[in-house]
């Protein structure tokens, strides 16, 4: 589903971000993906759904490898990959629904599709009833279930969450975990990167260290391990 081999990031201005990294990540698996602040996560993720090329190495994603996808086609990446971020990143002038219905427009979806595909991953993140509401008129909870709604409106293979509840409340964090471990449930690989001892801990997934651009350690049922 997700393979790494021997993967290397240096940015322009010289700082090496992944150091040779390899992983493979099954079809259907959840994985956190820890470490401390600048160990690497964000780089790590960001490659995975082309936000940033490596210098060096293969990336494999659902049989595609990114490095000679030609750019005509890194919109069929974008449907096979949805990307929920900390600041939710919802278009400020736009209802929930059209934030949704926009990933879906702008592949050209048929139009005919769109409501009923809309309506049905607001009714997963339990938004129906906020359709018509305005990005400001939400909680931060509210505007995170936006955005994994239009995360997954694509029915993507893999949900990729850079820290997803780094904005919002224990009891707020707890519910799109739900969320998120429900969308897992429905077969969707999950890859979250996440600073959130609590929710590791009691989940008790895959958890994939970072540590200067290196895994550190990679366990099946593993915790957060840091001790801050
Ligand atoms: P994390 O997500 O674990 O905090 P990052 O992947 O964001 O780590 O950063 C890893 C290292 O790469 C850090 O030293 C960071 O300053 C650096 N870095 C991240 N993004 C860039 C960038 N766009 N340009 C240059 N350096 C960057
Ligand atoms: P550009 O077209 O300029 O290369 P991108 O398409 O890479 O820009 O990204 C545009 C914005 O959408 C960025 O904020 C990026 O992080 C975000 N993004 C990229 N891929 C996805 C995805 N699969 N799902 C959701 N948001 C994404």
């Amino acid at each position: 589903m997700i393979e790494m081999q021997d993967v290397w990031k240096t940015y322009p201005n010289g700082v090496m971000a992944i150091n040779g990294i390899s992983i493979y990540i099954k079809k259907g698996e959840f994985v956190y993906v820890v470490g401390t602040s600048g160990a690497g996560k964000s780089t790590f993720i960001k490659m995975m759904y082309r936000e940033e090329k490596p210098t060096r190495g293969i990336i494999t994603i659902d049989g595609t490898k990114l490095a000679t996808m030609k750019e005509k086609n890194i919109p069929y990446l974008r449907r096979k990959i949805g990307v929920v971020f900390q600041d939710f990143k919802l278009l400020p002038s736009l209802t929930v629904y059209e934030n949704v219905a926009f990933a879906l427009e702008v592949i050209e979806e048929k139009s005919a599709n769109i409501k009923k595909r809309v309506m049905n991953v607001l009714d997963i993140v339990r938004l129906k009833n906020k359709a018509r509401f305005m990005p400001h008129e939400l909680s931060g909870g509210e505007q995170q279930r936006v955005a994994i709604a239009r995360a997954i409106v694509n029915n993507p293979s893999v949900l990729i969450a850079d820290e997803p509840t780094g904005n919002l409340d224990p009891d707020t964090s707890w519910e799109i975990m739900h969320i998120l471990e429900e969308i897992n449930e429905r077969g969707t690989t999950v890859v979250m990167a996440t600073h959130n001892r609590d929710i590791v801990n009691n989940m008790r997934k895959r958890v994939i260290a970072i540590d200067g651009g290196r895994i550190s350690r990679d366990e099946v049922r593993g915790g957060y391990g840091y001790e801050s």
